[in-house]
């Protein structure tokens, strides 16, 4: 329980909670676990909690819950507010465009912020050409819409996908991820034309990590031609770096090889970069490391401080392909969430945090090799910026541990660090701070995890 670092003040003035760990009670204290039995009663259970300490107020780069603990988020409510909660920024966008007006249905009439938001889109993401954007609420909803207008586009139906895939929880959505539990078990039948190829997995690649980028890309290009024909295939869909699949980073070569298929074959190259965006990998754009354009892109997560927002971005003319009214929404660029993206994108600007992600990275990428030293089961360091993750498994192989990950977490949970896990095999600890945590708790968050190895080897 540390008291020992100062208070954090962003160069744009806030936040104002102090930025320590400080554990009062257990996790979950008494008041947690009252209003936890609460939401046992009243909240369907499908809806998951990762620990169930309520919170009250957060920002830079804590947690504080109902009993008065302060947590290290290194989870970021799976990388959305990497500028920080409450980034000020986006609070006087916000509270400026709540008190002006909350909705009209941009469908209806327009007004500037989704205009505004849309422009910055446009010039923010990869590729020196006209583009246009259109506004969503979530990432699976980005994801559809990038779907419709492929294949309206294109003409065709075939969507490919790879494996350790997440786009999200919605009918089509379900269908373009890999994993069945939880996101899909029990929920079919599924939508058809959704064609699944093997992911460029270094770590897991059966002729070793060096092979895997060109060899994974000849077999999907091969599987592309021969079992769905190019002619066929309206959009090839992938995450630049896989999130909940395990912060999988494609084997070099992979997504160029890729992008240049579909360049060649007509076939819409689609980044969801809803959670490698704005910033989070030391790139504004994940895409950016091996120099891949896609055609369209998809963002969410990060885009608008913690506000619902989702985008689709790309070249003007596959964008224009869906015809009047083809898409939209009721809320889709709601004026509160176009305000606070502009909030969060100035601030990224402001604060340079891709710069901040690439240091955090520089400092939890020596600590995490080092554990990776130590602990027998870590099989796997990898990820860019300040989206990071082990992977674990039983000694001197490559056999997923799952246990060993859960309890790694419940352990950091324990002493007050909020980290996340991830993966098909359920043994990836991945970690997501905010972009604006000081140092100090980063480095204590290390500590931390290196204490909760040490404990469960
Ligand atoms: C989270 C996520 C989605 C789904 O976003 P929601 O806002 O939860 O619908 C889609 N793709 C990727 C890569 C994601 O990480």
């Amino acid at each position: 329980m540390s008291e020992s670092v100062a208070n954090f003040v962003s160069p744009s003035g806030g936040p104002e909670l102090p930025q320590v760990r400080r554990l009062v009670t257990a996790i979950p204290g008494p008041r947690s676990l009252e209003m936890f039995a609460r939401r046992e009663a009243a909240v369907a259970r499908g809806v998951s909690t990762t620990l169930p300490v309520f919170v009250t107020a957060a920002g830079g780069g804590v947690l504080v819950d109902v009993d008065g603990n302060s947590l290290i988020d290194m989870g970021s409510g799976i990388a959305v507010v990497s500028v920080g909660n409450s980034a000020p920024h986006v609070v006087s966008a916000v509270t400026e465009q709540v008190a002006a007006f909350t909705h009209t249905c941009f469908m209806v009439t327009p007004y500037e912020g989704y205009v505004a938001v849309c422009e910055k889109l446009n010039s923010l993401t990869p590729g020196d050409f006209p583009k246009k954007s259109a506004l969503f609420n979530s990432g699976a909803e980005a994801v559809e819409n990038a779907v419709k207008i492929a294949r309206a586009h294109t003409g065709r139906s075939a969507v490919v996908v790879f494996d350790h895939a997440y786009h999200g929880r919605t009918n089509l959505t379900m269908a373009l991820t890999a994993k069945s539990m939880p996101y899909k078990h029990s929920f079919g039948p599924f939508a058809p034309e959704i064609y699944r190829m093997p992911m460029a997995y270094p770590f897991r690649w059966p002729s070793g990590p060096a092979n895997c980028g060109p060899e994974a890309a000849a077999l999907a290009t091969s599987h592309m031609t021969t079992q769905i024909g190019v002619n066929n295939i309206a959009a090839v869909l992938i995450e630049p770096i896989q999130g909940e699949g395990g912060f999988v980073v494609p084997g070099e070569g992979f997504l160029p090889a890729l992008a240049e298929f579909c360049a060649e074959n007509g076939i819409v190259f689609i980044a969801d970069e809803i959670q490698t965006g704005f910033a989070r990998t030391g790139e504004m754009f994940a895409s950016s490391y091996e120099g891949v354009t896609p055609d369209l892109v998809t963002t969410a997560k990060g885009i608008a401080g913690g506000l619902p927002l989702s985008a689709v971005t790309g070249r003007a003319d596959i964008m224009d392909a869906a015809h009047v009214g083809g898409l939209g929404g009721t809320y889709g660029g709601n004026p509160v969430a176009c305000a606070a993206a502009l909030g969060a994108i100035r601030t990224i600007e402001e604060l340079d945090l891709v710069g901040r992600a690439r240091h955090i990275e520089s400092l939890m990428m020596p600590r995490l090799r080092a554990m990776a030293a130590k602990f027998d089961c870590i099989g796997d360091v990898r990820g860019r910026g300040a989206m990071l993750a082990v992977e674990l498994v039983k000694p001197d192989g490559v056999e997923p541990d799952a246990s060993s990950t859960v309890a790694v977490a419940k352990a950091c949970h324990a002493a007050g660090v909020v980290v996340l896990t991830a993966g098909t095999f359920g043994n990836v600890l991945r970690f997501l701070p905010p972009l604006v945590i000081p140092d100090e708790l980063l480095i204590e968050a290390l500590d931390v995890l290196e204490d909760a190895f040490a404990s469960v080897s």
